[in-house]
């Protein structure tokens, strides 16, 4: 067992809601596990429902929000309702630091050093990849920020957690761990630890399982889990009844995310589709 390893389990134990013992037996009910988790929030601007789709917002290290793509694409006016041509963060006003910007990365240490969960993702991250000089690769160092992150409540964490254990890359490989930390995140709503799980039990032959799980999916807003709905239809499968119900799920989330101000960012731009 690597070094990496073993501070992971110790780490594990003081998570809340982490019932992952030394025989990485897991005790999660499937009431819990098959509950739909909340929404992510909405956008301190439009108050609309955040896209999960990636590209549908952004986090702002000025002030710590994320920003639905059609707000982050929508002019800014000032007081006098001209409109700023400077860039600036729509919700805080604050000049928006150049990409790859010393400023950039000076802004994001100071909401790690405020404890804020999405920018200690985001360094975990950045060790992950390894992009810049800045961060050099450093797997534990990455493990360890996603682990600080997953105790502050961030879903996505935990599902890097899980894939760190299901491929390996940080730590030896151990499906039974790896499907813990997705079914925490997916849990939290996770969609893409979600889907997995789905995949899992459809590997498995669990179909209704893999059902339920994408169905939750498809519900938190992830398009793909909607087309391995119709793929297990087209493959007799599933239902048409469960197509049907996973179509009317998908537009369930379509209204809540839907927005003329969204279309347009999206007409404008590939790096503001949001669904
Ligand atoms: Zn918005
Ligand atoms: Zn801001």
């Amino acid at each position: 067992m690597s070094s990496s390893n073993t501070k992971l389990d110790s780490l594990c134990d003081n998570l809340e809601g982490c019932k992952l013992d030394g025989t990485a037996e897991t005790k999660i009910s499937d009431e819990e596990l098959f509950k739909q988790p909340p929404p992510k929030e909405d956008c301190p601007i439009c108050f609309l429902r955040i896209p999960t789709l990636e590209t549908g917002s952004k986090y702002k290290t000025c002030c710590g929000k994320t920003i639905c793509s059609g707000c982050s694409y929508a002019p800014v006016y000032d007081n006098q309702g001209n409109e700023v041509k400077e860039k600036k963060c729509p919700f805080c006003r604050t000049p928006l630091p150049k990409a790859n910007d010393e400023e950039q990365i000076k802004r994001l240490k100071k909401r790690v050093e405020m404890n804020d969960p999405i920018a200690i993702h985001n360094l975990g991250l950045k060790y992950y990849h390894g992009d810049t000089n800045d961060f050099p690769q450093d797997y534990d160092k990455a493990l360890e920020l996603h682990h600080q992150a997953a105790e502050l409540r961030h879903a996505n964490s935990y599902c890097c957690i899980g894939y760190a254990y299901d491929i390996g890359t940080e730590v030896e490989v151990d499906k039974k761990k790896a499907r813990h930390y997705y079914e925490l995140a997916a849990m939290m709503g996770d969609v893409i630890a979600r889907h997995n799980l789905g995949y899992r039990e459809e590997n498995a032959g669990n179909i209704d399982r893999a059902l339920r799980h994408y169905m939750i999916a498809v519900r938190g807003g992830f398009a793909q889990s909607l087309e391995t709905i119709k793929v297990l239809y087209l493959d007799g499968l599933a239902t048409k009844d469960d197509y049907t119900k996973a179509l009317r799920l998908y537009q369930e989330y379509l209204g809540e995310i839907k927005s003329p101000q969204r279309d347009k960012a999206a007409a404008a731009h590939e790096r503001y589709r949001y669904y």
